[in-house]
């Protein structure tokens, strides 16, 4: 605290995002980084980047890179927003489209940056709880008195449940008046992407990341796919904010990382092989895990209290995710899908823990 500070710097409760310590041998399964190099093609891309071209600004609208991400999806370039990382993209979000009289919806229990960027932003927010199952249902929203937006990840975080396209559907034709973000970080590891439905409903932003499902969470780029004047009111807060939020390295990388399509259906497709097999040996081991359509799976074991044996892993030197709230969520572990072996030494680690 300082006499210095502004008032609303007093008034923020900034986002803890999970630890990344620099513990040797450590097996980290706690932040859903891919456990995979990214494209020999993208680190090819940036070194070409790292010489003299540095001394210049990179393209503020970064078109070679919102190209290839609308040659991806299908879509034009005045359909994509990118930023710095999604985090960013989404901060710019709640700013330029979420920002009203009526309250923000979005799950009780989900990514716990946007109740962060409400209160940057002095946006009231609704939640709206999952069903029994941890599900969102889309009648409760749709019931809901008027709103100022909605935003759900979509497979949900920490869940990892998806929500069906036709149910995304369902919410956005009950939905006209307020924008409708979905938040698709894990959408690549099996989940139905509402990209497709852009053309078709112009309050729907879907917003990616590369970090993720491209293994760039160390280049930081993410967008949002929308139409033109959702964008547009992005752009808006963007110029007012930084114009060069991507770097070159970042735009030549992020280029390369969508053109590599091989790649990214291969990684995605051990992710999920790796995801089946360790979901199903915690299941062999008493823990109920939730069907899981990212690249984590969220577990309980009747038995045992979520924290402790977070921190029992944590001496086996293998860090998975707690939440200590909600309460509802306070028994679970989130637990990242790393390599085959990450995935032996955790259950090593795990078979350990349960005996003592
Ligand atoms: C990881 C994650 C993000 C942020 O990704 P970055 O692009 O690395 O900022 C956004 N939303 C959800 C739900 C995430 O899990």
């Amino acid at each position: 605290m300082s006499r210095y500070w502004s008032d609303i710097v007093h008034q923020l409760t900034p986002y803890v995002p999970g630890e990344q310590p620099k513990i040797a041998g450590l097996v980290k399964l706690n932040t859903n980084e891919c456990p995979y190099p990214p494209s020999p093609r993208v680190l090819q891309a940036i070194a070409e980047q790292t010489g003299e071209a540095l001394r210049l600004y990179p393209d503020p609208q970064a078109t070679a890179l919102r190209e290839a991400i609308a040659r991806h999806h299908g879509l034009k370039a005045e359909q994509v927003f990118v930023g710095n990382g999604s985090d960013e993209v989404l901060a710019h979000v709640f700013m330029a489209l979420l920002r009203h009289e009526a309250p923000l919806l979005h799950p009780d229990i989900s990514y716990s940056f946007y109740p962060v960027y409400a209160r940057l932003y002095g946006i009231t927010t609704r939640e709206i709880p999952l069903d029994e199952q941890f599900a969102i249902r889309v009648d409760d929203y749709l019931a809901a008195p008027a709103n100022g937006g909605i935003i759900f990840p979509n497979p949900n975080a920490p869940t990892g449940m998806a929500l069906p396209l036709s149910e995304v559907r369902r919410l956005l034709q009950g939905n006209r008046e307020s924008v409708v973000v979905v938040d698709e970080a894990y959408v690549d590891f099996g989940a139905e992407s509402a990209a497709r439905l852009v053309d078709e409903f112009p309050q729907l932003l879907v917003v990616h990341t590369l970090s993720k499902s491209r293994a760039l969470a160390g280049l930081r780029v993410g967008y949002a796919l929308g139409h033109p004047d959702l964008i547009e009111a992005l752009v808006r807060v963007k110029d007012s904010f930084n114009s060069y939020p991507l770097d070159r390295l970042a735009i030549a990388g992020g280029v390369a990382a969508m053109d590599d399509v091989a790649w990214f259906e291969d990684t995605c497709r051990r992710t999920i092989a790796t995801r089946e097999r360790m979901a199903a040996a915690l299941r062999d081991r008493g823990f109920e895990v939730l069907p899981s359509a990212a690249n984590f799976v969220f577990a309980r074991h009747p038995g045992h209290d979520g924290a402790e044996l977070a921190a029992g892993l944590r001496e086996q030197r293998v860090l998975v995710r707690h939440f200590r709230r909600p309460e509802r969520i306070a028994a679970f572990l989130r637990i990242s899908v790393g390599t085959e072996e990450q995935t032996d030494a955790l259950l090593a680690a795990l078979d350990t823990v349960l005996a003592r």
